[in-house]
């Protein structure tokens, strides 16, 4: 009897029960599921905080170029075998040739710039690029676009946009579709300049508010929003209906017009 009694007196396993174990668990997957969005979230929030960097260090050197030239940059050259942009290296080149800056940090690899010197291209240093550099094509993939037309269709007159052609007065008369004065640009703070664009290899690198043109508008990677840089160096992160809703937003359209009026 007293070995009984004493063996009832021993101390219990000091491991969990089952029941408890599966609390625990549960415990841990709820807070994980909690915790998982959130952490995404900030994750996502950190990219488009360094996406509103690019764009207003572009901003930043936009303002230099345009102090330099007094014209803006122009979109590309005008057509032809091998259209180039030339926006991006033209701004480049007051941004310390930093391609990096010029790339989304949400877009994947193939629609990354990186500066590559091929001497086999045989190229002069024109239109902003390096000698021998390997230009950016209209059909490269990219991550940023420039509003060349602005509301206006191609070769609209009088164009809307900062200028489609890179090309100075080739037309020789301002009306037409060079790039453009600086001095035309009525409002610079309400003028959209560059934004975060959809890339699939047509015209990445210009952005354009046409109702028909869904894969032409700004693309919005930013938790639905999309980075916007003015013409005067600040930078918005504006939902896509407040870019291009072709019909209640008036604002939006404006924003996109030299003029500063809605077309
Ligand atoms: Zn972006």
């Amino acid at each position: 009897m007293s070995r009984l009694v004493r063996s009832t007196r021993q101390p219990q396993s000091p491991g969990f029960t089952l029941v408890e174990l599966l609390v625990v668990v549960s415990i841990i997957a709820l807070l994980l599921a909690l915790l998982t969005p959130t952490l995404s979230r900030a994750r996502e929030m950190t990219k488009s905080v360094a996406c509103r960097s690019n764009l207003h260090q572009m901003g930043n050197g936009l303002q230099t170029y345009l102090a330099t030239y007094k014209y803006y940059p122009g979109g590309h050259t005008a057509g032809g075998v091998g259209t180039y942009v030339v926006w991006a290296p033209r701004i480049r080149m007051y941004c310390g040739y930093n391609s990096e800056l010029f790339n989304c940090p949400v877009a994947p690899a193939i629609q990354r710039w990186k500066t590559v010197i091929d001497p086999a291209l045989n190229l002069p240093k024109r239109w902003g690029y390096l000698a021998n550099e390997r230009p950016l094509y209209w059909n490269t993939p990219f991550s940023y676009g420039y509003n060349n037309w602005g509301q206006g269709q191609d070769f609209s007159q009088p164009q809307w946009g900062l200028g489609g052609y890179a090309e100075w007065r080739i037309q020789g008369n301002a009306e037409d579709w060079d790039a453009l004065e600086a001095s035309r640009v009525r409002v610079p703070a309400d003028m959209i300049a560059v934004g975060d664009s959809k890339s699939e290899g047509v015209w990445d690198a210009f952005i354009d508010p046409q109702p028909g043109e869904v894969r032409e508008w700004p693309n919005d990677p930013h938790l639905q929003k999309s980075n916007i840089l003015f013409c005067d160096a600040h930078v918005e992160t504006l939902a896509i209906a407040e870019l291009v809703d072709p019909f209640t937003n008036d604002h939006g359209k404006s924003r996109w017009n030299n003029d500063n009026q809605r077309h």
